[in-house]
């Protein structure tokens, strides 16, 4: 029987299983840092798989690490396990509406084919279970444990919506923006609204700020956007001239670089414009994604992938998108690393981070046999 033959026949055997795992996670769903419940069901699945893991004293999420008898290479695989907060048909709850129990899904039943399978790892597969993707911070926290220090190639996935990929459509990239979120405050003086020369309108500076950022300009061949997403102040009276006002702005650039440029010109045309009455102005970086840096060698391995599990028509080409998603910040932190996210079709509709966001579920039998794939590809590429 080929090995096509038999992946599809596991997958359909399993069909039931990775459904029960999906809607559980789905079930479990827990916000950034405290995926605590969803951390120790990874911990036992692994352990079924008789794989060694390790956690956090001070975090969620896990590591489990698969060495072969052989040396070799250490590949990781990496799924984010977070959710959101959100409204859902007027309740408030942890919602999984970026399909992040989907990712967990697929990388814990590509590795369970492989054991299956009888597949030994000429070197060590590295399985990360990342938590609070959705705060830019969860790559980072892994970083600094030195998680990513002895790993060379590093795969990702992540759904996409229909805008985007069809369901039976992967592929071998997604090319995400950078991203910030900028805080700021300013600060005035209090007055008689009857003498407004006599204070400092804060109100009159968020304007100017908003009339700046809106003015900056950069090369619109490299997409971009900066604009002023939230403002509030704390007075109540009408008849007093507020001195105290916050605002945030929300940053994406296509490349790394533009978005240097972008948060330099910002931060230049705030302060220039909150001068303007004599305002003064605090800055604070909130958060921060870095852009994909495309990787070459990782997407032929993966687009060969695709190919064999959905055919010719099933590859697309590297996705686009002014998302941000702190996979590429492994890659940034470590020049040597070889890393790609896979972008995998699910007619995901209405979006991703919709209340009600819903895609086919057969994608994911899709998503664990072209990781599952692209894994062995890349321990054969390994030892060429
Ligand atoms: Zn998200
Ligand atoms: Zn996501």
């Amino acid at each position: 029987m080929s090995l096509i033959n038999t992946y599809r026949e596991w997958l359909l055997t399993h069909q039931e299983q990775l459904l029960e795992t999906y809607h559980h996670l789905h079930s479990i769903a827990e916000i950034s840092w405290e995926e605590k419940i969803t951390t120790q069901y990874l911990c036992n699945r692994v352990e079924e798989l008789g794989i060694p893991f390790s956690t956090f004293s001070d975090h969620t999420g896990l590591v489990a690490t698969w060495s072969g008898e052989q040396e070799g290479p250490i590949i990781g695989i990496r799924a984010d396990i977070d959710a959101l907060w959100q409204n859902v048909d007027g309740q408030w709850k942890a919602n999984h509406s970026c399909g992040h129990d989907a990712h967990s899904t697929m990388v814990l039943y590509a590795i369970k084919l492989l054991k299956e399978e009888g597949f030994r790892p000429k070197g060590t597969i590295k399985i990360i279970f990342q938590p609070a993707e959705e705060t830019g911070k969860g790559a980072k926290a892994l970083i600094e444990k030195g998680v990513l220090d002895d790993i060379n190639y590093l795969i990702g996935i992540h759904v996409r919506p229909v805008q985007e990929l069809y369901v039976r459509q992967a592929s071998a990239a997604i090319y995400h923006g950078a991203t910030m979120v900028l805080k700021g405050k300013v600060k005035g003086l209090q007055a008689h609204a009857a003498r407004p020369h006599l204070g400092i309108n804060v109100l009159d500076s968020i304007a100017a700020i908003i009339q700046a950022v809106n003015s900056i300009k950069l090369d619109p061949t490299i997409s971009s956007s900066a604009k002023v997403t939230m403002v509030q102040t704390e007075g109540k009276n009408m008849n007093i001239i507020p001195d105290e006002a916050v605002f945030g702005l929300d940053l994406r650039a296509e490349s790394n670089e533009a978005m240097d440029e972008l948060a330099n010109k910002v931060k230049r045309a705030i302060i220039a414009a909150a001068n303007i009455n004599g305002a003064e102005v605090e800055l604070d970086t909130m958060a921060k994604t870095v852009a994909a840096v495309p990787n070459r060698l990782m997407e032929t391995i993966v687009a060969e992938a695709i190919v064999e599990v959905l055919g010719k028509d099933g590859l697309a080409q590297p996705l686009v998108t002014p998302g941000g998603e702190d996979f590429h910040l492994y890659a940034v932190s470590k020049s040597s690393l070889q890393a790609t996210m896979v972008g995998l079709g699910a007619d995901l509709t209405p979006g991703l981070h919709h209340p009600n966001m819903t895609f086919d579920l057969s994608a994911l039998q899709d998503g664990v046999e072209i990781l599952a794939r692209s894994l062995k590809k890349l321990f054969e590429q390994a030892s060429k």
